[in-house]
Formats: C-alpha cells, structure tokens, sequence
C-alpha cells in the first residue's frame, strides 16, 4: 500500500500566484497535478484538502483544510503531503515550521512531494530549502498584495465607487443617492453647524431606529458610526482611499485623513450622486474635531457649562464674564428658578452682581427672535444658508478663546511658567484679534445669508436644543450685560437692568 498521503490545493487570491492554477478551473487542475504526481511516486491518496479562494500569505485568514492536514499528519492517519507547489501549502514561514515540527519527531517515514520535487524536511538540507522558498513566496505575495492594492488605487483614481455594499446615504450600486438616508444627512448637518450636539442627533437617530450597514440586528446605530456617516468625504463627492494594511491596523478610522488627490493636489472627485458640497463636508468635520478638541483638554471636576448664556453673560459692575450656579437646594429661590447668573470673585471679578436664571434667559430669547424678525423683513433676500468661511472662522475663534482660558488656568494652578505663559498668551490675544476681525467682516458681507437664516432660526426656534439655541444667541449677540439691581424693593425681574449688546 505504501505511503498514503494527504493532496492539498488551494485557491488565491487574484494574481497571487500567476500559475493559471486559481479559479475553478484551476483548482481542477491542481488537483489532476496531486493525482498524477501520487501516480508517478507510487503513493497512496487518502484524499484531497482543499482551501477556497484564501490567502496563504495572510495570517489572519483561516484554511479549514490546512488544520485538518496538519492535524492528520500529526495523528498518523496520512504520512505526508502531495501538492504541485510548495507555494499552494504555505506561504507562511509559521505555517511551515508547524509541518518541519511533526516531520522532524516522526517516527516513520513521511513524505512531502510536489510537481517541483521533493522536500526532505528531516534533513537540515530539506528544510533550508523549505524555509527559503517559503520565505521567497512570503515575499512575492507581499508583492502581489502591493500590486492588487495598487490596481484598486488606479481604479479609485478614476472615480470609479467602490465595489461592494453601498454607503449609508446611497442606494445598491452606490451611484444613486437613497432619498431618506440622504435627507437624514443633510438635517443632520445643519443642525450641527447651527450647533446641535453631535450626540443629539445620535439620540434622534437611535429614535427613528437608523441603522448603519454595519448595525447588527436588534441594536442601536452607535454614536461612532453615526459620526462615520455624517464626516465621510464621499457624502461631498470626494473619493477616499485606505489602503488594506490602514484598514487591518486601527478600528474605526478618519476618513477625512484619506481623500485622493491627484498630482496637482486637488481632490478626486466620484462619479456618484453627491449629497453635500465640499464646503458644507468641510464645516461639519471642522465643528466636530473642534468641539472634540475642547472636550480633550478640559479638567476633572470642572463643570461643562450648558447654560443659555454661558460665556456671553457679563457682569454691569466690572465687566467680568458671569458663571452660572445652583441655588442651595430647599429654598424658594431653588424651587422658582433652580439657578442664577452671578460675577464672581473666585473667577476674577467683583462678585457684585448677580441675578436669577431663567427671566434673564427668557428675557434675552424674546430679543433675539424679535430682532431676527426685523431683520428678515428689512432684508428679505439671499441664497446661501451656510456660510462656510464663517463657521470655520467662529470655531476657529471658540477655540482660541478656550486655549487662552485654558492658559490662564495653568498659569494661575502654577503649571505654566510665567515667561512661557507670556509668550504664548501674546500670540493666542493676536490670533484671536484676527478672527475676531475676520468674523466680524464675514457677518457683514453674510447678511444675505444671516436673513435666511434668521428665517430658518424663527421657523424652528421651537425645537431647538439648549446647545442650538445657545448657538444661535452667539451668533447674533456679542454679550448681555447684567447690572446690578438697586438694594431695597422687591426683587422683580427688571428688563431695563439688561443690555443686550448685538454683533
Ligand atoms: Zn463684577
């Protein structure tokens, strides 16, 4: 009976091996190969194992039928393997080492056969020959790994979508944008650049049970995919591309990091359905890695204020920005109003004045939606919604006041030594100087835009979230100054006490 010995055959991936041997066809023909090579040594087949359409060369797959010939030559059932390539076992010097392993403790004799000759793995000659030409054809399917990933890239730079499930926002095919998903979109976007939380519209997602591609079955979309979908550059036409060894590294990735861009340096643009413009893509990324930024760097145990007013309240006395704060829980003032505004001297200031939350708030909600109706009467034209270049400057603004407060309290918990802190704090004022200028120049040549959107503001001033609001009061209103009421008398709100100061 002789030796019996396992065939083995494997399919790969496209252009791997270039032996004609892959496909249907070329399984068939690996596997006439194994038999006529059995027949010409005199061997016996107990059968053949066959990988479909896996990569040898990659690790992380999975060759059902490799584990089940290594298993068998470990328990004696076959004792050896015929294939008509060293390549077509292994092309994985661990894999290999596994098979050099069991043929060096064998206690009977065992073959490893191929069309191209024989490797005597017990002999030291046998196995520097194994381990060379594997570690050879390692090489080569990098190469190969290289060339396919190169062949997509091409592809890719011609616009073409990508193969394979569409995006969120797209129809089968990805050319064709899906009506609801993209109108999904295009909310979601405005609400963020008129600054809801990017959580917000996570929550209202999970409400209306939006499901990713990825979402398993009976689960919520997740705030990550949510962000995903809402900052993929494809939604503006731009066409990314992640190459494979990015994609096994990280988890979720930016896929702003990964827009193709020709020589010149401009973007390469799809031939799909396009869902947002470049601008509006660009502003929304902007708003989110911005706010993100601000998250990173704030302290534990400060609170995140969420207050209406927050940064725009200013104390009548000295002039000091007003924090927000809860009145002691029990007491009238707790129950009527939960909160107040006050200038406080362990921020900085008087601590002469402060006021109760709500009529304040209330108070200045009536100003802005009366002056946004003046406004949209007096200049009832325009196009545009989002001005672009104003968002940018405004986050860009936002975020040089929070670094410069960031700074101040550095310097004042002694972190930050005094000849640094001046240095920088000398060019954080002179950056905030120029976009301050900058915004201020923007608003200006914006009205036209400013009036639909004030429209827009009026329209839905109602279903407006906290941090929307606060959005648009900022938007139109440089401060509101609170100045000190009159001892004695009663203590009814008095609008004349507040000065609101517009843009
Ligand atoms: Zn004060």
């Amino acid at each position: 009976m002789g030796i019996i010995v396992g065939g083995y055959a494997r399919i790969s991936d496209v252009g791997e091996l270039g032996d004609g041997r892959d496909g249907e066809e070329g399984v068939t023909r690996q596997k006439e190969d194994v038999h006529d090579l059995v027949k010409v040594r005199s061997l016996t087949l107990h059968r053949m194992y066959v990988d479909n359409d896996l990569s040898a060369f990659k690790r992380r797959v999975k060759r059902p039928d490799f584990d089940e010939l290594v298993s068998d030559l470990e328990t004696e059932i076959i004792d050896g393997i015929a294939a008509y390539n060293i390549d077509r076992v292994t092309r994985q010097p661990g894999q290999l080492e596994r098979l050099i392993d069991i043929y060096e403790r064998a206690r009977r004799p065992m073959v490893f056969a191929t069309t191209a000759g024989d490797y005597d793995l017990s002999t030291d000659d046998g196995r520097f020959n194994a381990r060379l030409y594997v570690m050879i054809a390692n090489k080569f399917s990098a190469d190969a790994a290289r060339r396919v990933a190169r062949q997509k890239k091409a592809e890719a730079l011609q616009g073409k979508p990508h193969r394979g499930v569409a995006p969120f926002g797209w129809m089968d095919g990805g050319e064709k944008a899906e009506p609801f998903e993209a109108e999904l979109i295009s909310k979601a976007h405005r609400d963020i650049l008129n600054g809801k939380l990017l959580s917000e519209v996570h929550a209202e997602w999970v409400e209306l049970e939006v499901r990713s591609r990825q979402t398993p079955p009976g689960r919520n979309i997740t705030y990550t995919a949510v962000r995903y979908i809402l900052t993929n550059p494809r939604l503006c036409g731009y066409r990314v591309y992640v190459p494979q060894a990015e994609r096994e590294k990280r988890g979720r990735i930016d896929l702003s990091e990964f827009v193709l861009e020709r020589s010149d340096g401009t973007p390469v643009i799809g031939e799909w359905e396009k869902i947002c413009s470049p601008d509006e893509w660009r502003a929304v990324c902007d708003v989110l890695k911005s706010r993100a930024m601000k998250g990173r760097g704030r302290k534990k145990g400060t609170t995140v204020t969420k207050r209406l007013l927050t940064r725009l309240a200013r104390c009548g006395e000295c002039g000091g920005g007003m924090q927000s704060m809860m009145y002691t829980r029990g007491t009238v003032s707790f129950d009527r109003y939960g909160f107040f505004y006050a200038c406080l001297k362990a921020a900085g200031g008087c601590g002469g004045v402060s006021r109760s939350g709500p009529p304040v708030e209330e108070h200045v909600e009536g100003l802005l939606l009366g002056h946004l109706r003046r406004m949209s009467k007096a200049l009832r034209s325009g196009t545009s919604e989002i001005n672009p270049a104003l968002v940018k400057a405004r986050v860009d603004l936002d975020q040089v006041k929070a670094e410069i407060a960031e700074a101040r309290q550095l310097r004042e918990s002694g972190e930050f030594p005094l000849k640094e802190f001046v240095r920088e704090i000398k060019r954080l004022d002179d950056r905030r100087d120029v976009l301050e200028i900058e915004v201020a120049t923007l608003n200006v040549s914006g009205l036209e835009s400013s009036t639909t959107a004030a429209e827009r503001i009026i329209r839905e001033w109602g279903t407006y979230t906290t941090p929307m609001k606060r959005a648009a009061i900022e938007r139109f209103i440089e401060a509101v100054v609170i100045k000190k009421q009159p001892r004695g008398g009663n203590h009814a709100f008095r609008s004349d006490l507040i000065d609101v100061i517009w843009k």
